[in-house]
């Protein structure tokens, strides 16, 4: 099999509301933009991929310049020599995990099977969290989580954005005191990279951290996530964190390459690694994070906030995972519907009335694009 042509658009999906997300305060998004790869063969089997969430052009320049010309006429199936040419346009350009994502499709679709049934096929479900993403009052979030559990889920993830511990801690303390011990209840700082946003963030240092961590373990929250406004590259103090609390530290969402997971591990730091397939690595590169991380007893949740062909990688992945306990599922029921967060799927992968989120049947990827409506909101080409 030969690749014989790569294609790409850039499409901007006008929300049908303005969106707030509680991550860059005072921003409010009218639209949201995907960057999407097609890779063609010799074979009739098309490979499809996206990029993480904000569409942009520099991705097609990059795709145009430093991937096409070494990919068009090589054989799909040569992951390793592809990742490292992948590798090298991340450093000159842009991160193209998307065209990783179009080449494990082109795989799966050849050998008629789901990605994740390469690899060891680890589980056929896994309980999904929804991850709103508004501002909301402690009462409001409360109505929100009971909202959610009639809709089958089984676990929330709640933002802390408050300028005051307290009132993170009240927010908290709401869903729990509705909820009971129904739900899980996850939770996350968004330190480790903030945002550009209009309005200041609030920002931890590390007795915040340390004081929320030990307030919400008496809460029985599963995980805290991003708790130390650091950038992502002070180990140290991530992993001092993680030794001295009992609940379980997560992140890595901007870390890239199975080397700083590496690292991350050596340090000890995190109890959940978060990469995701649209902006740290390649799929089967994370699958190698996974296993990394299941060897140190670790635990590994795939980071999936973007759009829906993100979501069926990570998924793809997290199905590859013994050590993968929830899937993170963005959802919003008034702000982020499941129609505008996956509006280019043709069948958008939707979590079950028991709270999972199933296996796709379909080969590779196992979805199809909406192209007509991706073709109307397209506003570049590659
Ligand atoms: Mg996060």
């Amino acid at each position: 099999m030969k690749i014989t042509k790569i294609e790409g658009v850039l499409a901007r999906f006008p929300l049908p509301k303005e969106m707030r997300a509680v991550w860059a305060p005072g921003q409010v998004s009218r639209s949201i933009g995907l960057t999407v790869v097609k890779i063609h063969t010799d074979e009739g089997i098309t490979g499809i991929g996206a990029s993480h969430v904000v569409g942009d052009v520099q991705v097609l320049a990059s795709i145009r310049s430093l991937a096409a010309p070494f990919f068009l006429g090589k054989d799909p199936f040569q992951m390793d020599e592809h990742i490292r040419t992948l590798y090298s346009a991340s450093f000159f350009g842009s991160r193209l995990w998307l065209v990783d994502q179009a080449l494990w499709d082109i795989v799966g679709k050849a050998a008629g099977q789901p990605i994740y049934r390469l690899w060891g096929a680890a589980q056929e479900r896994i309980p999904a969290y929804a991850a709103p993403n508004e501002p909301r009052s402690p009462r409001e979030t409360a109505e929100l989580a009971l909202r959610l559990r009639e809709e089958g889920f089984k676990a929330i993830k709640l933002s802390l954005h408050d300028q005051q511990m307290k009132d993170d801690i009240a927010l908290v303390q709401a869903v729990r005191d509705e909820v009971g011990d129904t739900m899980a209840i996850m939770t996350d700082a968004n330190q480790a990279l903030l945002a550009n946003a209009p309005e200041p963030h609030p920002r931890w240092d590390y007795r915040r951290a340390l004081a929320t961590a030990r307030a919400l373990d008496a809460l029985d929250v599963y995980y805290l996530e991003e708790p130390l406004y650091i950038y992502i590259y002070d180990f140290d103090a991530i992993a001092r964190l993680t030794a001295e609390t009992d609940i379980l530290i997560a992140g890595g969402e901007w870390n890239v390459g199975t080397h700083e997971f590496r690292w991350l591990l050596e340090k000890g730091a995190y109890d959940i690694l978060q990469p995701d397939a649209t902006q740290s690595d390649g799929l089967f590169q994370m699958h190698k994070v996974a296993a990394m991380a299941q060897a140190r007893g670790k635990k590994f949740i795939p980071h999936t906030w973007g759009n829906g062909i993100g979501l069926a990688a990570n998924l793809q992945v997290a199905l590859s995972a013994a050590n993968c306990p929830f899937f993170e599922y963005p959802y919003d029921p008034v702000s982020l519907p499941v129609e505008v967060n996956q509006w280019m799927l043709q069948e958008p992968l939707r979590v079950d009335k028991e709270g999972y989120i199933n296996a796709p049947t379909g080969p590779g990827l196992g979805i199809t694009l909406n192209d007509e409506l991706i073709e109307k909101y397209t506003t570049h080409r590659m």
